[in-house]
């Protein structure tokens, strides 16, 4: 096999693919050239589409692999800035039974925005892309970016956890009710949608 990689970026499947509606399997080891490559490629596709999370199936390979990579924003100024992480099989340990709503939005559903209700904390055991087994807990931003991607996994998107209709809007709408958008982030978990559109 090459290690030249000739496209890194990869195209990013929306809503209605039948991949974003399928059940994830596990990956039976981490560190094959192709798992490293497609961590490699979600690290670049989530890069230039100025995304803070994304999950393997989002890139049509139905695989139990996410990247985080959380920063902080003035919707969330607690956010850490981290590094970007991959995560392989992730399982939840522990969930907080407090929720918490706040705004998402989908590299792979950029119509649309949503005030979604997600734990306020949840404790991860996961595979790293050194084969290393590690346990975390995420709180906030970061637990929000997890469930999300986690929910990528279980053939679920953004919509599937709106309490009611009212809390999904357009993009459109969603920049005249936070019009600073010089903040790509008030625009939630799909960043800049120059890439997307
Ligand atoms: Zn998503």
């Amino acid at each position: 096999m090459s290690n030249s990689n000739p496209n890194p970026n990869r195209s990013i499947l929306h809503l209605g693919h039948p991949t974003l509606r399928k059940t994830a399997p596990i990956v039976p080891d981490p560190q094959t050239p192709q798992i490293q490559t497609l961590i490699d490629d979600l690290l670049t596709t989530l890069r230039s589409a100025n995304g803070v999370g994304i999950a393997a199936p989002q890139v049509d390979e139905s695989l139990q692999v996410m990247v985080i990579a959380s920063r902080p924003t003035p919707r969330y100024p607690n956010a850490p800035t981290m590094e970007p992480i991959a995560l392989i099989n992730p399982r939840i340990l522990d969930k907080s039974a407090d929720l918490e709503k706040g705004w998402e939005g989908c590299l792979s559903i950029p119509e649309y925005r949503g005030f979604v209700p997600r734990h306020r904390s949840i404790t991860v055991e996961y595979t790293d892309r050194h084969g290393t087994l590690q346990q975390t807990v995420f709180t906030d931003f970061v637990a929000r970016i997890f469930q999300h991607e986690y929910d990528h996994f279980l053939g679920l998107v953004f919509l599937d956890r709106l309490e009611s209709e009212s809390d999904r809007v357009t993009a459109e709408q969603f920049k005249l009710m936070f019009p600073d958008t010089s903040n790509p982030d008030l625009r939630g978990l799909s960043g800049v949608e120059a890439q997307t559109q």
